[in-house]
């Protein structure tokens, strides 16, 4: 095959455009894998880039899509060989390199993993970026010594692909969930995730004090803004919040007083350029805890075709839990 369905975003007056297109062999971009898609994803980031509302695409044109999964067919790099079945998550691709929302993918051998033992390629991408971030928040968490004894574990965006990973991992490993949510109707299914208590988002988001009541020992946020000041001026004395995400916005209006007062640690996240190490530590941990039900009860299931539409419901807030993209 020299030619192969793909997604291209073009450079617009007005911004971008996104359409289906084909692309041919020769404008895959350097790299010393080759690999044949099978499955991809859509994370909020796909949403930012498909639609042009965020400039997270650096090159034009481009092909979207920061997470794939599929198997290798040619092979330079001494990790890999044809017929490998592979992961990608991050390292730009989708935003300065070409991604996964194609039939064919050219990238660094050093930017994939292996299949992790346990998961099928599907799996590996109802996880995707969003998830590999909610394991990486889990674990900054724990290394910073946070215990479930230590009281309440509180999740924002908790509907949304990190929320929901975050929820299962962390009632996994003995944390009281709460879950915040501004889909109070999505009760039934993050309970069925393991959160212990739902709280409404506009508990959070609206501007806060320097110092609250103590609610929480820990916290995911996907949310930023208001909602992220409003955890660190709730968390307990040395608790801490794990900060990956801006749904509600980028700014953070907060104070020194949390930290200074009651020694809150804000745990920074990134999942992008995360080291190889670490980003294996955390698909074992995924491999190891995210169970079969759980993991398919919080996805959907698409077709190619769906991807673009699905990119623009993620931004409104319409898309519950995780998405698997079938390319093959
Ligand atoms: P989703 O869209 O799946 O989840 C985001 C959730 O945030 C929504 O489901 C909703 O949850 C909540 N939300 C949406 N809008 C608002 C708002 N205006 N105010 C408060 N809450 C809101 O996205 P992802 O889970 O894929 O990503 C979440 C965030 O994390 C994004 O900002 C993304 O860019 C970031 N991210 C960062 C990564 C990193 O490496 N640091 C990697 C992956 C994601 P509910 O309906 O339950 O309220």
């Amino acid at each position: 095959m020299s030619s192969f369905r793909a997604i291209r975003i073009d450079k617009t007056d007005s911004g971008s455009s996104a359409a289906y297109a084909e692309f041919d062999d020769a404008d895959l971009m350097d790299g010393d894998v080759t690999v044949r898609v099978t499955h991809s994803t859509v994370n909020y980031k796909d949403g930012l880039a498909i639609t042009g509302k965020s400039p997270v695409v650096r090159r034009f044109p481009m092909i979207p899509g920061i997470d794939f999964a599929g198997v290798v067919e040619t092979s330079q790099h001494r990790d890999f060989k044809p017929g490998d079945a592979v992961v990608l998550t991050g390292w730009g691709v989708g935003e300065t390199h070409l991604g996964g929302y194609a039939q064919r993918a050219r990238v660094k051998g050093d930017w994939l993993v292996p299949l992790p033992a346990g998961l099928s390629l599907a799996q590996t991408m109802a996880i995707g970026t969003a998830g590999l971030t909610a394991a990486l928040a889990v674990m900054a968490l724990e290394r910073h010594g946070l215990k479930p004894a230590d009281g309440p574990a509180v999740v924002t965006g908790a509907a949304g692909g990190v929320g929901s990973v975050g929820v299962v991992l962390l009632a996994k490993a003995g944390w009281h969930v709460v879950a915040s949510t501004g889909r109070p109707g999505e009760a039934t299914y993050l309970k069925g995730l393991g959160a212990a208590e739902i709280i409404e988002r506009r508990d959070l988001s609206a501007p806060g004090r320097p110092l609250g009541k103590e609610r929480w020992a820990a916290g995911i946020d996907s949310v930023g803004s208001h909602t992220l000041a409003n955890l660190l001026s709730q968390t307990r004395y040395h608790g801490a919040i794990s900060a990956c995400g801006l749904a509600q916005g980028f700014d953070l209006p907060t104070t020194v007083m949390p930290f200074i007062l009651r020694g809150v640690a804000l745990l920074g996240i990134d999942s992008v350029h995360c080291p190889r190490q670490k980003r294996r530590d955390a698909w074992a941990r995924l491999a190891r805890d995210m169970d079969a039900g759980s993991l398919a009860g919080m996805t959907t299931t698409i077709g190619f075709d769906q991807v673009i539409a699905t990119a623009h419901d993620i931004l409104d807030g319409k898309v519950r839990g995780r998405v698997v993209v079938e390319i093959a």
